[in-house]
């Protein structure tokens, strides 16, 4: 068993259906989840309020390799993202990015974990470091509540209102 962490993404649709839905079918795909952070919202730079992203951390226990994980991430991706809304069929509505694989370092062209851009962005560490502040960054040797506060990132990250 590893403790996976990955971040899901999204500002089309209906974002908390869409994240229910995604988060089932990781669980019945990936493996069961033991930790997930509240949902987030990532203040826009020049989209109006409905369009603000959300984001979530999830912490999944998983028997799959890295290589399967990212099979199932990108199926439930377009299995997802074919949801029929305003006639339009290959918009993308959900983003799964793989943060972390237990302590793994991977390099292929297809996979690169830790995910590479985790430590610019508060939309990533903001709801990893909820429930994962002591997990140490296996490439910078540092723990995300380090990596939180020396991030720059100015966008605004905030807890969605009402939940959970
Ligand atoms: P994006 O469109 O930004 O979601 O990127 C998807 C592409 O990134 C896919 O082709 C993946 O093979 C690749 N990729 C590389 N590393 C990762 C990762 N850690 N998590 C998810 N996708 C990744």
């Amino acid at each position: 068993m590893t403790k996976l962490y990955l971040l899901l993404g999204g500002n089309l649709g209906d974002k908390k259906s869409v994240f229910a839905q995604a988060r089932a079918i990781l669980e019945n795909t990936v493996g069961k989840i033991a930790a997930q952070s509240a949902l987030y919202e990532t203040e826009p730079w020049g989209f109006d309020s409905e369009d603000l992203f959300w984001n979530q951390v999830l912490e999944i226990s998983t028997i799959l390799s890295p290589d399967e994980v990212l099979q199932q991430t990108q199926k439930a991706e377009l299995s997802l993202g074919r949801i029929r809304k305003a006639n339009q069929y290959d918009s993308r509505i959900i983003d799964i990015d793989i943060l972390f694989y237990g302590d793994r370092i991977i390099n292929q062209a297809n996979l690169i974990v830790p995910h590479p851009r985790i430590q610019e962005r508060k939309f990533t560490l903001i709801p990893l470091c909820e429930i994962a502040s002591d997990l140490i960054h296996p490439v910078f040797q540092k723990k995300i509540r380090q990596l939180l506060n020396e991030c720059t990132d100015p966008l605004k990250v905030a807890k969605v209102p009402d939940f959970p």
